[in-house]
């Protein structure tokens, strides 16, 4: 039998896909347009990472494209299938099945195993896991020795690590990692990084990650650079040092337009 990923590799197009993808909270003279009619195209089997300053829609971005979050115009597809429209049932079946998450804060239970936090998804889904993946998984990531382990037990590069085991578990089509290693010291971010690289190099996996961290960033094989709710810029083949040149030049430019875009007098 073959994984949703499997089969919606079959696709050929991209892993994720978003056309005039526009986020409005609230109404009227209050609204905030956190995405402002944005194209983007996410590469099967690549790592991307999107970056921009706090407030520039990157969460809303991932949220919508995971079909967390609901539009306000434009379309959303996962692999080959519009989610903008879906009912929440199937929405939560597709998220169930083609996507994983890796959260700041690792999002464990507290009272399970790092092996059942690992396959909680599944198990919900009622899907049995494929052990032969999740032994490549859990041996990829080192785990072996810690999977009798609670979160309380282990470190917070050990806890990421389940996390992301957890993400990979179901051999998801997409994996979105918000900030991953925002709680981590710079060792066990480090060590985080890798294995997410190593999940899209050697696993073949989809990895979208939004992060501040320019040395996080140049792992990635692209960079979405996010601005008042637009795709401003992108690099390939990042270094920590051109991400941090591009951030400062783009923070440059915003501050010469203003962050509204006008031009500021003076
Ligand atoms: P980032 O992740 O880049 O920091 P966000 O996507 O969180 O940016 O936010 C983009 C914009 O949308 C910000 O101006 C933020 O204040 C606003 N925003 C985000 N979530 C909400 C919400 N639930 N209600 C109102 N405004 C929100």
């Amino acid at each position: 039998m073959s994984t949703p990923a499997e089969q919606h590799a079959a696709d050929g197009g991209p892993a994720a896909r978003a056309r005039g993808l526009t986020k409005a909270y609230g109404s009227g003279e209050t609204a905030v347009v956190a995405l402002d009619a944005v194209d983007v195209d996410i590469a099967r089997g690549r790592f991307t990472a999107v970056m921009g300053p706090s407030g520039s829609g990157k969460s809303t971005l991932m949220h919508c494209l995971a079909g967390l979050d609901t539009v306000s115009a434009g379309r959303v597809w996962l692999g080959g299938t519009e989610i903008t429209g879906l009912r929440e049932r199937e929405l939560t079946r597709l998220r169930r099945d083609r996507v994983g998450f890796v959260f700041q804060s690792f999002n464990l239970i507290p009272t399970l195993t790092a092996a059942e936090n690992i396959t909680l998804p599944l198990d919900i889904a009622g899907r049995k896991p494929d052990a032969q993946w999740l032994d490549r998984v859990i041996d990829t990531l080192g785990l072996r020795d810690r999977l009798e382990h609670r979160p309380a037990e282990l470190s917070g590069g050990q806890q990421q690590r389940v996390a992301c085991a957890r993400a990979l578990a179901s051999r998801p089509e997409l994996i979105f990692a918000d900030e991953p290693t925002g709680n981590l010291d710079s060792r066990s971010g480090r060590e985080v990084l890798g294995f997410l690289r190593g999940a899209v190099d050697d696993l073949g996996q989809t990895v979208v990650m939004v992060t501040h961290d320019p040395g996080a960033a140049a792992r990635a094989d692209l960079v979405l650079f996010l601005a008042d709710g637009r795709i401003v810029d992108e690099m390939a083949e990042p270094t920590a040092q051109t991400v941090l040149e591009r951030l400062k030049r783009l923070d440059r430019a915003r501050g010469r337009l203003g962050a509204d875009g006008g031009v500021q007098e003076g």
